[in-house]
């Protein structure tokens, strides 16, 4: 079977489910838990900003839903058509909901004192349909509230649309690279800003200019704790280095060269040493910064000899 034809066979299941429920028309009524009161509409008038005086003697008409919700403890009913076709579309994969459309019809007003009940019955359910959110379907269900002694006099009429999709794939997550990372702390953001942008960065002091690396909080100087910084040309000389031939470190082939290099400015600064044969390597080797990009969170600085 091709994908094509399951996918097929998946609407027509839809389609079928859809109506089945529709087949069931209006669910039973749903009594409000409380009736048409004062306090609601004064606690919905002083949100909403509306003064219209005739408020509270009548309610707002559209705060005909609130007089059905089902309350934060409430569980939607065993015949709600809304309820049953999410669960339909849940188990095709259609998983995320967002309303979309909600048109509502008041016939009159309604005072306090009035209990209400909703009725709902499932409308049309059109897929599987291509959308900026993803393949979904539209589903509609009209509800109507009822008043009166007898509760048979409709008051109130909605038409409500969902689209439930099926939210796109994540992209994949491409593996870290497997390389020591430092942490960043406030002292040395700066830096790795710094290595990020293409540029290799040195502390100063903001008081006497002297310049330091590490970096550190304070100025080893002159005690001022208003760090700066300035932009290295990026070339040195080897001061020190060592051959790493063991113990094995994530993300690097040993043998390999670890150099502290001067920089112009007068710094030292450690890093590894690359595109060199580590038996040619010597004190005064000059060198310069290159940028390792590891990832978007991480730029190594390395030294290449020029
Ligand atoms: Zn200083």
């Amino acid at each position: 079977m091709t994908a094509e034809a399951s996918v097929d066979m998946t609407a027509e299941a839809i389609r079928s489910e859809a109506q089945r429920i529709r087949d069931r028309g209006e669910g039973e009524p749903r009594v409000a838990r409380d009736p048409v009161n004062v306090p609601m509409i004064n606690n919905w008038t002083e949100a909403l900003g509306d003064s219209n005086p005739r408020y509270p003697e009548v309610a707002p008409p559209a705060m005909v839903q609130a007089w059905t919700m089902y309350g934060l403890q409430g569980v939607r009913a065993a015949d709600d058509p809304l309820g049953a076709m999410i669960t339909v579309l849940d188990d095709a994969g259609y998983t995320s909901i967002v309303a979309t459309d909600c048109e509502q019809t008041y016939q009159r007003y309604l005072r306090p004192g009035e209990r209400l009940a909703v009725r709902s019955r499932l409308g049309d359910v059109v897929g599987p349909k291509r959308t900026a959110l993803g393949e979904g379907w539209f589903v509609t269900t009209h509800s109507t509230w009822y008043s009166g002694d007898e509760g048979d006099e409709p008051v109130a009429e909605m038409l409500f649309r969902v689209l439930k999709f099926r939210p796109p794939e994540p992209a994949p997550i491409q593996p870290k690279r497997d390389v020591p990372r430092p942490a960043v702390s406030r002292d040395t953001e700066y830096f790795w800003a710094g290595t990020a942008a293409g540029e290799l960065r040195i502390q100063r002091c903001g008081e006497c200019g002297a310049l330091r690396h590490p970096p550190g909080p304070m100025c080893p100087a002159c005690g001022a704790t208003r760090p700066e910084h300035v932009v290295a040309t990026g070339r040195g000389e080897v001061y020190s280095y060592v051959v790493h031939h063991h113990p094995p470190v994530p993300g690097r082939t040993p043998p390999f060269v670890v150099a502290l290099v001067e920089l112009e400015e007068g710094v030292r600064m450690l890093g590894e040493l690359r595109d060199v044969d580590p038996s040619g390597v010597r004190v005064g080797l000059p060198v310069e910064v290159a940028f390792d990009r590891v990832d978007d969170e991480l730029t190594l600085p390395a030294w290449r000899p020029r």
